[in-house]
């Protein structure tokens, strides 16, 4: 960092907030100034951690000259940029941390599932952290691994991506073989299945292919929305899977949707997807999150201080997957440059990451709401199938918001919209898309309604 003289972050932000406390009114000063720190500054920008994006955007309106002035008599800078940081966290990481390296738990080779049929030995129950959002798919996926062919069958585990949904079908597996070695388990993903289907007919094998699949005792197959559009083998699977479910052998699928949203899927096999067990994985909200991060910090022999997992788990929302490499990066980083991880330290290596993770964790349920109470409607009129003009268009920038905001399935838009068809979605989408281009106002109406969904969050 090249401040001119050497003062760091922290005391630079205790003397602008003295400037600003003379600057301004008692009362002002401690609603805008309260739960504020730099985060960093260097001869490009400086970054102020502030609580909400209300607060942002008001500091933006309202007092950004003032306080460019005042950290341009201390570092040259060319432009400031805010970050929101909840108050909690943004008091731990006022402080540096140090990371330390522990010892790798033990291993005992005799209890971890060496890899077998393809199959991941990190994988497992033991590895997965269980939380509101995931608790009913390991339920169910531990339940299966009791009891294959008993309890679930077939079960279908659906989600986004980076949730989990491979890490519980290897564990099924993982555990089965566990307590029956003589189990023929058998995991594939859906992709290679269609490859190798295709591959045994140009090759003439499709006899053999069929005795393959048709005798096994667990069948684990992944994203099986890969099926979409492949009539030959979506013919082939139907018999694979009859053939096992009617010697009760356990089959597990994952997708990243229901079996009746997946596209071109002939409609018998989606109704025997659907005929056992369906359980969704979401996203586990940020306790677990945090859980998840210091299970993945401690399997690798990392003790990273707690509120530095705090921060990570608050600002990546989008998938565990990327929580994960979120981690990964800011260890690593840190271990390279041999530097701490200090506030500045972490929040200038995630920066790219948490920016495409800001905003995204409205619920639809209060895009609905914040519009409805922007255009003075109630819930229901959005909700609703009337098709008065006043009534229609903010109808459309809700499903615009909840395509944009947190790109939502139109599908999906249609069913939390009370049951609207997804080319009603697509429709209004596009219009509103289109709209926006050309037309201030609705611009207008759609920034404040997303600024009133961040401000409340
Ligand atoms: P998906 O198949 O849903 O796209 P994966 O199963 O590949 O996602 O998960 C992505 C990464 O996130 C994996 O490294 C996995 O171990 C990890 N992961 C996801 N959910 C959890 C959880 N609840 N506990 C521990 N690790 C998890
Ligand atoms: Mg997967």
């Amino acid at each position: 960092m090249s401040v001119e003289n050497n003062m760091n972050p922290n005391e630079i932000w205790q003397a602008i907030l003295g400037e600003m406390e003379v600057l301004l009114s008692k009362p002002n000063f401690n609603t805008w100034f309260k739960n504020t720190s730099l985060l960093s500054v260097d001869k490009n920008q400086a970054v102020i951690a502030v609580p909400n994006e209300f607060t942002a955007s008001w500091f933006r309106k309202k007092y950004h000259t003032k306080i460019f002035e005042a950290i341009k008599k201390h570092c040259p800078i060319l432009k400031i940029d805010y970050k929101i940081i909840s108050p909690q966290v943004n008091e731990q990481l006022k402080t540096a941390f140090e990371i330390k390296l522990i010892e790798p738990p033990e291993k005992h080779p005799d209890k971890t599932p060496t890899s077998h049929n393809g199959l991941r030995a990190d994988f497992t129950f033991d590895s997965f952290v269980v939380g509101g959002q995931n608790r009913l798919a390991y339920a169910t996926a531990l339940a299966v691994a009791q009891s294959p062919g008993v309890v679930h069958n077939p079960l279908f585990l659906y989600g986004g991506v980076g949730l989990g949904k491979t890490h519980l079908l290897h564990a099924i597996g993982n555990q089965i073989f566990k307590n029956e070695q003589k189990a023929k388990i058998f995991y594939i993903s859906c992709e290679d299945f269609c490859n190798e289907f295709i591959y045994s007919i140009q090759t003439n094998t499709t006899e053999s292919f069929k005795k393959k699949y048709r005798n096994v005792d667990v069948f684990l197959v992944d994203d099986i929305q890969f099926l979409s559009r492949k009539e030959g083998t979506q013919q082939e699977f139907f018999h694979t899977f009859n053939a096992l479910h009617q010697k009760n052998h356990q089959i597990v699928m994952t997708s990243d949707r229901l079996p009746r949203e997946i596209p071109h899927l002939e409609s018998r096999l989606s109704s025997r997807f659907g005929g056992g067990m369906v359980a969704d994985i979401q996203m586990p909200e940020t306790e677990t999150r945090q859980a998840i991060l210091k299970a993945k910090s401690q399997a690798r022999g990392w003790d990273v201080p707690n509120p530095i997992l705090e921060f990570i788990a608050q600002n990546i929302k989008s998938n565990v997957r990327e929580l994960e490499g979120a981690l990964n990066r800011l260890v690593t980083q840190a271990m390279i440059t041999n530097q701490e991880i200090t506030p500045e330290f972490a929040t200038n290596t995630l920066e790219g990451i948490i920016a495409s993770n800001s905003h995204k964790n409205f619920d639809p349920s209060e895009i609905i709401a914040k519009t409805a109470q922007y255009f003075n409607l109630a819930v229901n009129d959005i909700l609703g199938k009337s098709r008065e003009r006043k009534l229609v268009r903010p109808r459309q920038i809700a499903m615009y918001i909840m395509r944009d905001e947190l790109n939502m399935p139109f599908p999906k838009i249609g069913d939390v919209l009370g049951g609207k068809d997804h080319t009603t979605i697509m429709h209004g989408v596009k219009l509103i898309t289109n709209l926006i281009k050309k037309d201030e106002q609705t611009q207008n109406h759609i920034t404040l309604i997303k600024e009133n969904l961040y401000s409340a969050n």
